[in-house]
């Protein structure tokens, strides 16, 4: 695995983050263990993320989703990290957590991601998978006095729905749709006048 298809420092701040997430450390062997396989490394749209338009930890977190390496509760269980019957998304509590699910199609995150295209005045319809979405999202035809604010929204909602997840997991709070967009529109505005 080489560096020259993401961020340099992205294998290192890869650990840091998770390992600060994972309280078991036979988990964190099993995901330093995994390796990129080659067709992740070939998608060369990942590129587009390091562009200095977010702070490193969101940018790279970015790169996590569109290659499908989030700990999502499905991928736990699967590396046997969680329990095979604990992979539900803590959001709507009602399908498997996995990327797609939690950064897509579940209901509070579509609603989300709703607030934010129609604010713009865009349409969409739904991605088969974050790798489509981000792709079109990038080439959505959005006015150029607003490309930032809109390419910037892909990185600030998929932020937000993780730290109102975790926070739903870890410290047993509550989010709604409402908070999610408030919070996603305040990032934004933070990190487009950085
Ligand atoms: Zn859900």
């Amino acid at each position: 695995m080489g560096d020259r298809d993401f961020g340099p420092t992205a294998p290192s701040l890869a650990l840091c983050y998770f390992n600060s997430r994972c309280t078991r450390q036979s988990g964190v062997e099993v995901l330093q263990e995994e390796t990129l396989d080659e067709e992740i490394l070939s998608y060369g749209f990942t590129k587009e993320i390091w562009k200095g338009l977010v702070p490193p930890r969101v940018e790279l977190f970015a790169w996590f989703v569109l290659v499908g390496r989030v700990n999502t509760k499905d991928r736990l269980s699967r590396l046997e990290i969680l329990q095979q019957n604990d992979n539900l998304c803590v959001l709507c509590k009602k399908e498997v957590e996995n990327t797609q699910h939690l950064f897509v199609t579940c209901e509070l995150s579509w609603q989300v991601w709703c607030a934010w295209v129609s604010s713009f005045g865009q349409k969409w319809t739904a991605p088969d998978n974050l790798k489509d979405h981000f792709e079109s999202w990038r080439y959505m035809p959005v006015k150029r006095t607003q490309r930032k604010s809109w390419i910037v929204g892909f990185f600030s909602v998929i932020w937000i729905i993780w730290l109102r997840r975790n926070e739903v997991i870890f410290q047993n709070k509550t989010t709604g749709v409402t908070d999610c967009v408030d919070q996603a529109f305040t990032f934004a505005t933070e990190w487009c006048d950085k």
